[in-house]
C-alpha cells in the first residue's frame, strides 16, 4: 500500500474553519516601534516598542512564525535574545515566556507605559527572513518586530536610526532621508519592507498618475545601465495596469538585489512594494528580473487585495489555509506571461513555449494524478522553501500549485474566450473579483474589502462565461482528471505537440544522485522500468553490464540499449551488491511545443489572435 495513494483518497478539500479575525480593541495603545541599526559585525539589530495607554494586568509581545506570502513555519523567535520590559519611570518588569513566541510581560506596576526592548539576529538576504551587515539593512518586518496581542489593528509609528548615510528605501515613503513612518495598523509595517543603504541605485516612472520606484542594490561588477531595467519594468507596469482595475496607491517600490555570490534567488509581493533578490548580475540576469517582477508587481491586484478568505488579517502564531493559491500564485504566472507577451518583451514563440513548458512539468509529475491544485494548495506549508527533516515522497506525491495553476489559468482563459466568442476572458472574471470582494466594504480592520472563498470563484468564472463551469472545477481545481489541453488550445487554432528529442535514451524511470561509484537513486517513477525491476531510493547503481558508472553518465550508458532491452544492473543496497535485471521501456515525451492548428477555422483564428494580440 502507498501512503500517497491513502492520502489522495482523503484530500477531498475545503478552506479550514479559519480563528476569527482579530477586532479592534475597546482601548488602544499608543504603539511607537524604534529599530535600531548599530551593530552590522554582530548582525544584531535592537529593537524598541513602546506602549502607552496600557491597562489591565499584562501584555503579551508575540514574535510570528510566518511571514505572509511565505506559507513556512519559521518561528522568528529563534533568533530574539535579551528581551526586557520596563515601565514608565524606567522601573523593570517582570515577564515570562507564555510559550517559544509570546512574552507576557506584568504590567500592573507599569505606570501605564511599557518599554519592551530586545535584539534580533537578522543574516539572511531573502523574501521572509532580514539581514543587517556592513553594506546594508533589508528588513522584512515579520522577522524583526513582535506585535501587542489585542492590537494588531492599532496604528503605530516606526522610527530608524541608522547611518547618516544610509538611505532608507520602502514603501512608507519616497523620500530616502525619512527616519519616521506611519503605519496603520501591525500588518501593514509588516507587509512593508525596508531596505537601508549607501550604496543603492533609484530610478522611477510614472504610470496612471502612480510613481513607480525601482531601487537597486547590486554586489560586484556589473556595468549595465539600470534603466534597462526601468524600461523593461515600464512596458510590464504599463500592459498589467492596463488589463486591470485602477489601484489604490500613490506609489509601488520594486527593490533589487542583485549578486552572483548570493545564496539563492527569491521575490516576494507586498502591498506597495516588491523584494527581487536575483542570483545574477543585473546584465546576466535582465530577463529573470523582468519575469519575476511581472509576477510580483500583478500581485498588487491578485493575492494583496483580492486574496483568499485568511490571508488577511493574518494569524501569525500558525499555518493559515486556504485551497485558492493555485489561483492567487498560479494564474499570477500565467497572467504575467500574458503581460510579457503583451508589453513586446515576449514574443508569441516565448509565450507558447513558456506554456508548452508548464504542460511538460505537469505531465511529468507523477503526483498529477494524486494531487489536485486545491490540495497542493491547501498544503503548502509542507513544502513552500520548508526545511525537510525527514525524508518525503514529495517527488512522485505533489504537484506545485504554481505549475497547474497556470495551466489551470490558460485553459480558463481559452474556453472563455471560446465560450463567449472572444467577447470575454480571465482578466475579465480577475477584475470582477476584484470589484466584488477587493472594492467592497471591510469586513475587519484589515483594509478594505474580504477574502474569497473557493466557490466565489467559480461563481464569477459562471458571470463572466455565462454558462455553468462547475464540471471544469470540479475536474481539473478540486480533481486530478487530464487537462484538456487538445481541446481548449483547438478552440484558438493550436495544438499541444510532444515527441522525443533525438538521442534520447531508453527511460529506467529514476531520479539519480551522482556518487563517487556511481549514481544513487533519489526517486522511481512508479510503475517504470526500474520500479517494476524492484529497484528502490537510496539503491547505488555502480555498473551495467559490468561497465562502471563511476566514470560514465548513466544517460550516455543507456543509450546503448534499445527500448526493450533487458540490461543487467549492478547494484550496492544496504552494504551488499547484487545484479538486478531491468527491462528498459521506450523514451518519455521531452519536448512538448504549442504549434498552429494546420486548417484551423477563420473563427479558431480570431480567438488565437484575440488571445494574442488582443487587449485582454
Ligand atoms: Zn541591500
Ligand atoms: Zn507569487
Amino acid at each position: 500500500m502507498r501512503r500517497a495513494a491513502l492520502l489522495a483518497t482523503l484530500w477531498l478539500l475545503t478552506a479550514c474553519p479559519l480563528p476569527a479575525a482579530e477586532e479592534p480593541t475597546a482601548s488602544p495603545l499608543q504603539l511607537e516601534y524604534h529599530l535600531v541599526l548599530a551593530h552590522p559585525n554582530l548582525h544584531l539589530v535592537s529593537v524598541e516598542i513602546t506602549a502607552g495607554k496600557v491597562t489591565g494586568d499584562y501584555l503579551d509581545f508575540v514574535m510570528p512564525a510566518w511571514s505572509p506570502g511565505r506559507y513556512a513555519i519559521y518561528e522568528f523567535a529563534k533568533n530574539v535574545q535579551e528581551f526586557q520590559a520596563a515601565g514608565a519611570q524606567g522601573q523593570m518588569l517582570d515577564w515570562s515566556n507564555l510559550d517559544k513566541q509570546t512574552w507576557r510581560v506584568d504590567v500592573r506596576q507599569a505606570g501605564g507605559t511599557v518599554k519592551a526592548h530586545y535584539r534580533v539576529f537578522a543574516n539572511d538576504l531573502n523574501g521572509s527572513f532580514s539581514q543587517f551587515d556592513a553594506t546594508h539593512a533589508n528588513v522584512n518586518g515579520a522577522s524583526i518586530f513582535m506585535y501587542v496581542a489585542g492590537h494588531k489593528p492599532d496604528p503605530l509609528t516606526l522610527t530608524v536610526e541608522a547611518p547618516k548615510e544610509w538611505q532608507i528605501i520602502s514603501g512608507f515613503s519616497t523620500a530616502g532621508s525619512d527616519r519616521s513612518f506611519q503605519a496603520a495598523n501591525y500588518d501593514r509595517l509588516v507587509d512593508t519592507p525596508l531596505e537601508a543603504c549607501a550604496d543603492v541605485k533609484l530610478l522611477q516612472f510614472q504610470e496612471q498618475g502612480k510613481t513607480i520606484r525601482i531601487a537597486v542594490h547590486a554586489y560586484g561588477e556589473d556595468k549595465t545601465d539600470p534603466a534597462k531595467l526601468r524600461d523593461g519594468l515600464q512596458k510590464i507596469v504599463h500592459a498589467e495596469m492596463a488589463s486591470m482595475p485602477a489601484l489604490d496607491f500613490e506609489h509601488y517600490t520594486f527593490i533589487f538585489h542583485f549578486g552572483p555570490a548570493l545564496s539563492s534567488g527569491d521575490g516576494m509581493e507586498h502591498l506597495n512594494s516588491t523584494q527581487i533578490i536575483i542570483r545574477g548580475s543585473m546584465g546576466n540576469s535582465l530577463a529573470e528580473a523582468l519575469e519575476t517582477a511581472a509576477h510580483e508587481f500583478f500581485h498588487v491586484w491578485s493575492v494583496k487585495r483580492l486574496r483568499p478568505a485568511g490571508l488577511g488579517p493574518f494569524d501569525y502564531t500558525r499555518e493559515v489555509y486556504t485551497p485558492s493559491l493555485w489561483l492567487a500564485e498560479g494564474v499570477t504566472s500565467y497572467v504575467s506571461y500574458l503581460a510579457l507577451l503583451r508589453s513586446g518583451l515576449w514574443t508569441r514563440e516565448q509565450f507558447l513555449a513558456r506554456l508548452a513548458d508548464e504542460i511538460r512539468t505537469l505531465e511529468q509529475e507523477p503526483g498529477r494524478s494524486l494531487m489536485s491544485a486545491e490540495s497542493s494548495s491547501f498544503h503548502a506549508w509542507f513544502y513552500d522553501r520548508s526545511p525537510q527533516m525527514q525524508e518525503t515522497n514529495f517527488a512522485n506525491s505533489t504537484i506545485s500549485y504554481y505549475n497547474k495553476g497556470a495551466l489551470l489559468g490558460m485553459l480558463l482563459d481559452l474556453e472563455l474566450r471560446s465560450r463567449t466568442q472572444g467577447a470575454k476572458s480571465l482578466l475579465d472574471v480577475l477584475s470582477l473579483l476584484y470589484r466584488k470582494f477587493y472594492e467592497a466594504p471591510p469586513a475587519t480592520y484589515y483594509g478594505p474589502g474580504r477574502g474569497y472563498e473557493e466557490g466565489d470563484v467559480l461563481a464569477a468564472v459562471n458571470e463572466i462565461g455565462g454558462s455553468d463551469y462547475s464540471a471544469f472545477f470540479e475536474r481539473y481545481v478540486r480533481g486530478t482528471a487530464s487537462l484538456p489541453y487538445a481541446s481548449d488550445l483547438a478552440a484558438a487554432g493550436l495544438a499541444l505537440r510532444t515527441s522525443v528529442a533525438s538521442g534520447s535514451s531508453p527511460s529506467l524511470g529514476v531520479t539519480v544522485l551522482p556518487d563517487n561509484l556511481g549514481d544513487r537513486i533519489f526517486a522511481v517513477l512508479p510503475g517504470g522500468s526500474a520500479d517494476r525491476a524492484g529497484l528502490g531510493r537510496d539503491d547505488l547503481l555502480v555498473a551495467v553490464d559490468n561497465q562502471s558508472l563511476a566514470t560514465e553518465d548513466l544517460e550516455t550508458r543507456l543509450r546503448a540499449y534499445p527500448p526493450g532491452a533487458t540490461v543487467p544492473f549492478t547494484v550496492q543496497r544496504q552494504g551488499r551488491e547484487e545484479i538486478i535485471d531491468v527491462k528498459l521501456d521506450p523514451p518519455m515525451p521531452d519536448v512538448y511545443t504549442i504549434q498552429d492548428l494546420p486548417g484551423a477555422t477563420s473563427q479558431q483564428v480570431a480567438i488565437r489572435n484575440q488571445w494574442l494580440y488582443g487587449r485582454r
